[in-house]
């Protein structure tokens, strides 16, 4: 578990006019993605470098077209709105829990996009925390849910056919999801 970590480093967004996009030229900047313009308006106060078309051709929409730093949770592309959304959901997570939530939403074919304070509050009932590997993460829970029996002489206890008990674990009340280094996000079964 990896709770007591720092937060993870602030998303990032490459804000451009989609105009100047679709005419094969890149008008936009780096912003904080809870700190991006939302509005032309805001693009042009804060956006100087832009070519003289984009003023010319009176473009009107801007859309996140690069992003850093959201550590899977958003991807591809989207509006400014959605990425401050998204970050201030996410500021406080650490990077791995930010990984785990990234895999959460892909296991319950949750929008990243529409991602709500309520889905996060979800995801942190479900998610069990980052272990060695799957079986480790049986014994943790036999520990925690026998703690007596575990602690009783080596017969039968000491005796558990481990991968095949954890195998059960990960059929029936748990998921998980690879996090590196042969290292698993686990979840509880909604
Ligand atoms: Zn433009």
């Amino acid at each position: 578990m990896d709770e007591h970590d720092a937060a993870g480093e602030v998303p990032q967004v490459w804000v451009g006019c989609l105009g100047c996009y679709n005419d094969g030229g890149l008008a936009g900047e780096w912003f904080p993605a809870s700190d991006a313009p939302t509005s032309m308006a805001a693009f042009n106060e804060r956006v100087r470098c832009v070519g003289r078309y984009h003023l010319v051709d009176g473009h009107e929409e801007i859309w996140c077209l690069d992003h850093e730093h959201f550590d899977g949770v958003l991807d591809g592309e989207f509006a400014p709105s959605t990425g401050a959304r998204v970050a201030a959901l996410i500021t406080d997570l650490t990077t791995g829990q930010r990984q785990a939530l990234a895999a959460w939403i892909a296991h319950t074919d949750t929008a990243a996009a529409a991602l709500t304070d309520e889905h996060v509050q979800r995801w942190r009932q479900e998610y069990v925390g980052r272990f060695d590997s799957e079986q480790t993460f049986a014994q943790h829970h036999a520990v925690d849910t026998h703690a007596e029996a575990m602690q009783a002489p080596p017969w039968p206890f000491g005796h558990i056919d481990w991968p095949a008990a954890t195998l059960h674990l990960f059929s029936t009340d748990y998921w998980s999801h690879p996090a590196g280094g042969g290292a698993v996000d686990v979840f509880a079964e909604a």
